[in-house]
């Protein structure tokens, strides 16, 4: 039986571990933060005291970061840490379920193959709600046979797992997918507080749009006005779930990769100069469904 060593315990690669756990698998974690390996090893797994550790007889490393600098970090080391590529078994297999740009996912992709090791990007779609219900959507970068090895882990975690291409294709569709979803947001709260506005119940108008042609994603199933929908964020004071300042980064990866294609991009600007003021605000941590206050403050 596979052991897989998780590193990354937060809002998404805590439920998605416990998924791994609850398949049956053997689950080495880690984390900085001690109480996110406590969960886990409630839950089943071994905790383990570093990402040495962790990765000690593992077959398969799995990484859920927050951002670029972290996983070149884990995996390459910096001047203060040994990287992964140095500390796991041989012929480990690697995957990457952050949310990073493209050109890193490469660069580790590369300098893994140099030691003989698979790695792939594979970030992931669906919140919170998806990791908890194992029923995420993988957007995976990497060889054939590298995709094929994945899709035997991932069905643990996801129920839509696609191969996009080579290594960084994963986060390139990952950052294109996030870019509308940013818009979308934007754009469900603007609807729904300008109907608020003219006194409309926001529970009647997400109906009405439920119905029409502004249905999506963010209406459908992550409503941003609290009371609307018990199970989203805004009814929990926009806690858990994806945290404004991963959406500021995604937007601005999106942004950078539009740079480097001479891509227009005007509604993702718009989008991400939304949210960089929403962060700036003190938001930070919140939900990203909490840029519907932001709306709301506006009067
Ligand atoms: P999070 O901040 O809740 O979790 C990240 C975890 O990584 C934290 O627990 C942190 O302590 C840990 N960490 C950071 N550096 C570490 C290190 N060197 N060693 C060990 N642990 C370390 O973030 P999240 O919401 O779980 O998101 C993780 C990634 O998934 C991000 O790239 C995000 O963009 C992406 N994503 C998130 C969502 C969502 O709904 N939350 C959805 C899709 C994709």
């Amino acid at each position: 039986m596979n052991t897989i060593a998780f590193i990354g315990l937060g809002n998404m690669g805590g439920p998605m571990a416990e998924n791994l756990l609850a398949a049956g698998l053997k689950v080495r974690v880690f984390d900085l933060m001690p109480d996110a390996v406590k969960n886990l090893e409630s839950a089943g797994a071994y905790a383990a005291s570093s990402m040495t550790d962790a990765v000690e007889g593992a077959q398969v490393v799995i990484t859920m970061l927050p951002a670029s600098q972290h996983v070149k970090d884990v995996y390459l080391g910096n001047d203060k840490a040994t990287g992964l590529l140095d500390e796991v078994e041989d012929g480990a297999f690697l995957i990457d379920s952050s949310t990073i740009d493209p050109h890193s996912a490469r660069m580790v992709a590369e300098r893994a193959a140099q030691k003989g090791l698979d790695f792939v990007d594979a970030p992931v779609s669906g919140g919170v709600a998806g990791a908890k219900a194992g029923t995420l959507t993988f957007i995976v970068g990497g060889s054939d046979a590298a995709f094929a090895k994945a899709e035997d882990i991932l069905k643990h975690m996801g129920k839509n797992i696609f191969h996009a291409g080579k290594a960084g294709d994963g986060q390139m569709g990952k950052i294109c997918n996030n870019l509308m979803l940013g818009i979308l947001m934007s754009g469900t709260c603007e609807a729904l507080n300008l109907g608020i506005d003219n006194g409309l119940d926001p529970k009647v108008l997400s109906n009405i749009m439920l119905q029409s042609s502004g249905r999506n994603w963010a209406l459908e199933l992550y409503n941003p006005c609290p009371g609307v929908m018990e199970t989203s964020p805004a009814s929990n004071g926009y806690r858990p779930g994806f945290m404004s300042k991963l959406m500021l980064k995604d937007l601005g990866l999106g942004l950078d990769a539009a740079a480097m294609s001479k891509s227009s991009v005007p509604m993702g600007s718009l989008a991400r100069n939304l949210y960089a003021f929403h962060n700036a605000n003190g938001n930070e941590e919140l939900d990203f469904s909490s840029l519907f206050e932001f709306y709301q403050s506006e009067k």
